[in-house]
């Protein structure tokens, strides 16, 4: 029977000893054999009848001394063993076991190589400590969420960058520093659509401890479980204020810019530049959705003898006065622009001929109801205006060009002048 469970322990590579409640080793395997011949050469210390305690350092004496005593049902203690040529690392194990009929408790004590594991677990925590470094002394911000954006990691520049320690910002939502205006910008974060590997940018406002907001760009991503569920965010953010500002600025200049070039700086109405560019644009969009427009042309009467009864800055005056009242008495997707000294054309999209006729004759009423006084012209004691107009029927895009259709509502705008003015005549 002992030789049985000898050629049991002989077999097995861990290197196994039993110790007696003393401490005495009472059996050996040969892996243990072998390895203390070599370690050192000498079984002085490791052989059948030394006592094995008195070799070990006091931590893992205690340990096996409560195995001995029955108070632990196991103990464990890991240790480097490294020789010159290799690094090598062992678990100590000791467990109980009884050892003869009389209900003597000794221990066996095994000693297994776990060099592979300590490896790759250093290697891990290098890994680890690697990125750590990394993400700590990244001057991006660097933080991870929950799929409800609330924040569950917080690089140390926060401090910097917005003046919150990591841990006043861990446990809040991204969402509770966002600018009210720019917090839609976060639904991104439970986009489902948004695929593994796929990174997301966001331009957001974001509050500082000191109150104050600051331009960040966020680049996100979410990660995934190896289930394929979505488990968290990562986000890398950084402080774009200076650039945002910058371009705010630059677009703020634009917008001006487009302004000056398509508005008519006595008036305040479009210009001729732009009456050009919208009537081309109709004809692009009415090719393909055939809805058909109109355009009014419109002529003030007289307007050189008003000029020489009242003066220059007068007339200027008057001329202000009609474009605003064309203006307000037109709907919004309509345009009023100025297209010569006292001409103004105006492009009604989506309006047939018969509307365009009836807002022309209620936009000749109104410049009359204005009773500017006009004591020079032989058409009216005071101020009044021409309308020729052209349209476009419904589905007939292709039948006229830009030009055909100015020159209808000149040919009008003329019959209108020819039949004594202040009149409205359609082509
Ligand atoms: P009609 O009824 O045939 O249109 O006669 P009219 O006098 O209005 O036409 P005409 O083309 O002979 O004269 C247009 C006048 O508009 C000449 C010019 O003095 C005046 N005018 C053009 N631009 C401006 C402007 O910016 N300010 C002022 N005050 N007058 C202008
Ligand atoms: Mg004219
Ligand atoms: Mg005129």
């Amino acid at each position: 029977m002992r030789n049985f469970s000898q050629v049991i322990l002989d077999s097995l590579t861990d290197h196994i000893a039993v110790i007696n409640n003393e401490g005495i080793i009472i059996s050996v395997n040969k892996s243990w054999i072998n390895f203390s011949k070599d370690n050192n050469g000498d079984l002085s210390n490791s052989c059948i009848g030394t006592n094995y305690l008195n070799v070990c350092q006091k931590e893992v004496k205690d340990g096996i001394a409560l195995v001995l005593q029955g108070k632990e049902t196991r103990y464990t203690f890991e240790y480097p063993c490294h020789d010159h040529q290799q690094l090598r690392w062992f678990l100590l194990r000791a467990t109980p076991i009884l050892i003869d009929d009389s209900g003597h408790f000794g221990a066996v004590i095994s000693h297994v190589n776990i060099t592979d594991r300590k490896i790759a677990e250093l290697s891990l925590a290098q890994k680890e400590e690697h990125y750590r470094l990394i993400t700590e002394n990244s001057t991006d911000f660097i933080s991870t969420h929950t799929v409800s954006g609330v924040y569950t990691y917080a690089s140390p520049i926060c401090q910097l960058l917005l003046g919150y320690h990591p841990s006043e910002l861990i446990g809040k939502s991204a969402c509770h520093f966002f600018h009210p205006e720019d917090r839609k910008k976060i639904k991104h974060f439970d986009d489902l659509s948004i695929k593994q590997h796929e990174i997301q940018t966001i331009t957001y406002r974001i509050r500082c401890k000191n109150k104050k907001y600051i331009w960040f760009e966020t680049k996100f991503q979410r990660l995934f479980a190896s289930d394929g569920n979505y488990e968290e965010i990562i986000c890398i953010s950084r402080d774009v204020t200076a650039q945002q500002l910058k371009l705010m600025k630059l677009q703020a200049e634009k917008q001006l810019l487009q302004q000056a070039i398509y508005t008519d700086e006595l008036t305040g109405v479009y210009n001729r530049r732009l009456f050009n560019k919208l009537l081309r644009e109709q004809f692009k969009e009415n090719q393909k959705l055939k809805y058909g427009f109109s355009l009014l042309m419109i002529d003030i009467d007289y307007f050189k003898q008003y000029n020489d009864t009242y003066g220059h800055p007068q007339g200027d005056k008057c001329l202000i006065l009609v474009a605003n009242t064309l203006k307000e008495h037109v709907r919004e997707s309509d345009f009023v622009c100025r297209v010569g000294g006292e001409e103004f054309c105006i492009l009604l999209p989506k309006t047939n001929k018969s509307k365009a006729i009836t807002l022309a004759n209620r936009l000749r009423k109104k410049v009359e109801q204005l009773k500017i006084l006009h004591a020079s012209s032989p058409a009216s004691p005071i101020i009044t205006i021409s309308i020729g107009v052209s349209s476009i029927g419904k589905n007939k895009s292709s039948a006229v060009d830009a030009q055909t259709l100015i020159n209808q509502a000149d040919q009008a705008l003329y019959k209108a002048k020819e039949s004594g003015r202040n009149n409205v005549i359609s082509q």
